[in-house]
């Protein structure tokens, strides 16, 4: 429950502060003049500002749509992101969003009209490309939806331009605005997902597996395209049948033409990261595996990252045309 919402006074009356401030009448609202002044302070204390984070309700200005780095993107010719929010409902112990900023409270862009516009450049410089934009970089793409109405407006967007995918990136099952409405031939609902044990340690907040699962199934059932995100890919010492068995629940009744794409990638950490996070989380035994250091990226190593791409590649094969299946490298 959200109790403090700070906003830029500039955007007090845009529709989607209107509507916030329906949504919760009870919380304290705060005027501000920029989001950063709060937002980037140095020395917060993102542990306790997780347990109870505030609003920001702020304006973008620049930089809506991004380039993803290389390695992340599918087979498109160009890949984009773009992050309507800044940070996470949910508190995933590898998240790398725990790293990149020193606040924990939500910062929510309101101004969706400027990221459709910035889109809309894009599709026009690139035209006759493929491209794909992935939300929920940043972010969520749907945890804070029934909030921020964003899916409803990007799914309006997108809606019939060809060529052109959008890519909702999750662990939610807020996935309303989606069943409410026609599935979109050129929207992936795509779920982030580790098996069960493993994510009831790691994914703190975000919902079970099996109700991911069967989020997924209800959209693939009302004709919606899913992708699987399996990534990071987490060691154990019985990760391969933990792994197998995530698997058969996935595909379990769900109809494999309703799968646009799979893709696994390993766990990584910039150094810098790895540390926050350990020194976030130091009773985890994630932190406590001996990781290796290379070229200032920590992860499992070279060793564990072939068994498990080898493993996870041959079992996917099972399911699945090769095609679809995509290994992301950051
Ligand atoms: S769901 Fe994604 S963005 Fe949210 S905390 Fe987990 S890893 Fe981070």
């Amino acid at each position: 429950m959200i109790e403090t919402i700070f906003f830029e006074e500039e955007i007090y009356e845009h529709p989607t502060t209107e509507r916030i401030r329906r949504a919760l009448p009870r919380a304290g609202w705060v005027p501000i003049d920029r989001y950063q002044e709060l937002f980037n302070k140095r020395h917060q204390n993102f542990k306790l500002q997780k347990k109870n984070p505030a609003l920001i309700l702020a304006k973008k200005y620049d930089n809506f749509v991004l380039p993803v780095p290389s390695g992340f993107g599918m087979d498109s010719h160009k890949n984009f992101y773009f992050s309507h929010m800044y940070n996470c409902l949910y508190d995933c112990k590898y998240c790398f969003l725990q790293g990149m900023y020193s606040s924990a409270n939500f910062v929510l862009f309101v101004n969706y009209e400027d990221f459709f516009r910035s889109i809309s450049e894009k599709i026009k410089k690139y035209k006759g490309q493929s491209l794909t934009f992935f939300s929920g970089y940043d972010c969520d793409s749907l945890a804070f939806d029934k909030l921020s109405g964003f899916a409803n407006q990007a799914l309006n967007f997108f809606n019939g331009l060809s060529n052109v995918e959008l890519e909702l990136r999750t662990k939610s099952i807020a996935i309303g605005s989606l069943l409410q409405r026609e599935p979109l031939s050129n929207c992936v609902a795509a779920f982030s997902l580790s098996p069960a044990q493993v994510a009831k340690s790691l994914d703190s907040k975000a919902p079970s597996i099996n109700r991911r699962i069967s989020a997924i199934k209800q959209l693939a059932d009302a004709g919606w395209k899913i992708g699987l995100r399996f990534d990071p890919l987490i060691y154990t010492s019985d990760w391969k049948e933990l792994y197998s068995a995530l698997f058969a629940d996935i595909m379990n009744g769900l109809d494999p033409e309703r799968i646009h794409s799979i893709s696994y990638g390993p766990l990584r950490f910039p150094k810098k990261m790895y540390k926050k996070a350990a020194s976030l989380h130091p009773e985890h035994k994630l932190f406590a595996f001996p990781m290796e250091e290379t070229n200032g990226v920590v992860s499992y190593g070279t060793k564990i990252e072939t068994q498990m791409h080898d493993f996870l590649k041959s079992e996917l094969n099972n399911y699945i045309s090769e095609n679809k299946i995509f290994q992301c490298t950051i």
